[in-house]
């Protein structure tokens, strides 16, 4: 403040009059000032119950009523804005429609408030003790808009969706009961116990708000229930659903291997943090594929033949063992700046390489040991993980803490440069940066402790309990130093808020292998690509081949189709003269390394033709861990499974 009035003071002098500096042309305004109230942790005077008709499978419309009671004066309702586990505001206001409120049989009008668009502010007459509320919830009619949510077969309900609710309370502050109208003869898995049942229409057990936005259904006409710890401290089902009834067709080892997940957690973490909990898994390419966490079910989604073309379908498959670790980490113990007393409520996003980091490596880790992957699959997308980092570009200018902000900033939408951008990286590297650490701790400890350690201590905690517990940097730091005493703080401060470092692969090393790059593609790779029909050619051309329409699908920043000036959305058309196919591109690649010709591409960008020259020599590479026998083979114990 006084170095501000001496400088205002000296222009003063040397500029001219004060007068001609205190304002600038042009309009001036009062910020705009959201009137709704901040949620205090109070129990609502009232209840509110939630009535949704799914049955529209044609539209897509999705009905809503809700009676809300214990209201007294004006009121605000809000529309869930900041969702848990996209960590973002995404809630999909956009969608609803149709908004009609009554109270004592009189019409009530409403007005969206100016500054928080999902604020409605209500006025209802004196007395009014209840309020009747509709609305229809419009979920996409195709890809134009937004994820399939529903088809002919399969229904994917979250309640953040279809709820209104009143401003002022804790989330867990208010009592809520839904009601579920399903197409005639459909199944439903939820976290939620059906409390009544009439015909298609089920009727909930009263839950606290929270605890139903945290609960989805996965409904359809073609369904499997799967029991997933037969005898164990607390019911564990896959709830399966799909386009057609020959996708629920599972292989006894493979049950036996998701059974084994369960067990493997147990053993991981020694607790559990939930009364029951349904994987709500859908094997469809008529609706999304989910990755969602939740404390007592998760949404998962993956191909049709997920069961019957195992080891096409291996990319990925740690999708389960990723959202079963969520349960523990991120929703039992959550980082004390993400968790927030309601939806609308700002999140942040600072430690989401602990949230999201710890459990993309615990879950290829738990994959690996209940053995949904084989060891070579789990080396082989540890592999990619590690190339796709030492290729990263983006490692120069931006942190990983930087990423963590990428979902609020940038909510998965399509980005041109990938490679330099940088993009949730938080996830990868931050599996990377837990390896190192677990590495680290086995070598200090001479195997005698390892991160598991840490994993139980700090996730093993209040066994059976369903109360989140908050976490922050500094109580990471000491459950770390109790696990082993090292410089946690500054060593985690390096990696995640260093720029220019190498990439991350002190575990790798550590754990007995070595990153190197060979001719022959990697197993998980080419799964990958079957299944999304690309043609992956990041670590030598620099490309990534969309084989639907021979489009580029991603060019790696610095390499040598940057260089030939080549760009995401480029159509090749040519290889050296023959017409495009990943074959003849991957041949050519081939055939210029025992070559000093470069290889020729015609190409197509927007309506402009153009023949460019590639300059490159040195091969096919594909990235795999080879195992170094100088070193213990620390992977190997870290992967297998735990007695
Ligand atoms: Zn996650």
């Amino acid at each position: 403040m006084k170095e501000g009035i001496f400088l205002g003071m000296a222009l003063c002098g040397i500029l001219g009059p004060c007068a001609l500096r205190a304002a600038s042309p042009g309009p001036t305004a009062a910020l705009p000032q959201a009137l709704i109230p901040a949620p205090q942790d109070r129990a609502y005077p009232g209840e509110l119950q939630v009535t949704v008709d799914a049955t529209d499978l044609e539209r897509k419309i999705v009905h809503v009523h809700e009676t809300l009671s214990g209201v007294g004066g004006n009121t605000i309702l809000l529309y869930p804005k900041w969702l848990p586990g996209t960590h973002a505001p995404e809630g999909p206001i956009e969608r609803l429609a149709g908004l009609t409120i009554t109270a004592q049989g009189v019409a009530v009008p409403w007005t969206r408030d100016p500054v928080d668009v999902y604020a409605f502010h209500l006025a209802p007459p004196a007395g009014a003790k209840s309020l009747e509320i509709d609305f229809q919830y419009l979920s996409p009619t195709s890809g134009e808009v937004g994820s399939a949510e529903i088809s002919h077969d399969l229904l994917i309900l979250e309640w953040n969706a279809v709820v209104l609710y009143p401003a002022g309370y804790f989330s867990r502050q208010i009592p809520t009961t839904a009601t579920l109208k399903l197409p005639a003869g459909w199944k439903f898995g939820s976290a939620l116990e059906p409390l009544t049942s009439d015909g298609n229409t089920t009727r909930f057990k009263p839950v606290a708000l929270n605890t139903l936005i945290d609960s989805p259904v996965y409904a359809g006409n073609f369904s499997a229930r799967f029991d997933l710890d037969p005898g164990g401290v607390a019911p564990v089902h896959m709830d399966l659903f799909a386009d057609k009834p020959e996708s629920l067709a599972m292989k006894p080892e493979q049950l036996q291997a998701y059974q084994n997940l369960v067990k493997q957690a147990y053993a991981l973490f020694g607790s559990h943090h939930y009364a029951h909990y349904d994987f709500l898994y859908s094997v469809s390419d008529q609706v999304e594929r989910n990755g969602l966490e939740h404390h007592q079910s998760s949404e998962d989604g993956s191909a049709p033949d997920t069961f019957a073309e195992w080891d096409k379908n291996a990319a990925g498959r740690d999708l389960l063992g990723h959202e079963f670790t969520h349960s523990w980490n991120g929703k039992f113990r959550r980082p004390a700046d993400l968790w927030t007393p309601n939806y609308d409520v700002p999140m942040r996003d600072s430690l989401l390489w602990v949230y999201e980091g710890q459990t993309q490596y615990w879950g290829q880790v738990l994959t690996a040991r209940s053995g949904l992957w084989t060891l070579p699959q789990a080396l082989d997308d540890l592999a990619l993980i590690a190339a796709s980092y030492q290729y990263e570009a983006g490692r120069q200018w931006r942190s990983v803490e930087d990423t963590t902000n990428d979902e609020i900033m940038n909510p998965r939408r399509p980005i041109s440069w990938r490679s330099w951008q940088r993009f949730e990286d938080y996830y990868a590297e931050g599996a990377l940066i837990w390896l190192d650490i677990d590495t680290r701790i086995r070598e200090q400890t001479q195997g005698a402790r390892s991160l598991d350690d840490f994993a139980r201590a700090f996730f093993g905690i209040d066994n059976g309990s369903i109360v989140t517990v908050t976490y922050t940097f500094d109580s990471l730091v000491k459950a770390l130093n109790t696990v082993a005493p090292y410089d946690w703080a500054a060593f985690l401060r390096q990696r995640v808020d260093a720029v220019g470092l190498p990439a991350p692969l002190d575990g790798i090393k550590r754990g007995g292998y070595t990153l190197t790059y060979t001719d022959v593609p990697n197993t998980l790779l080419k799964a990958r690509d079957s299944e999304r029909k690309r043609t992956s050619l990041q670590f030598s051309l620099g490309v990534d081949m969309d084989e639907k329409n021979g489009e580029i699908a991603a060019v790696l920043w610095n390499s040598p189709a940057f260089k030939a000036k080549l760009t995401e959305g480029t159509q090749i058309l040519a290889v050296n003269g023959v017409a495009y196919s990943g074959e003849v591109l991957i041949s050519a690649i081939r055939t210029a390394k025992d070559s000093t010709a470069p290889i020729e591409l015609m190409v197509k960008s927007g309506d402009r033709f153009r023949v460019v020259q590639v300059d490159y020599h040195e091969g096919l590479r594909y990235p795999h861990l080879e195992r170094d026998t100088s070193t213990p083979a620390r992977l190997d114990e870290i992967l297998a499974a735990k007695k």
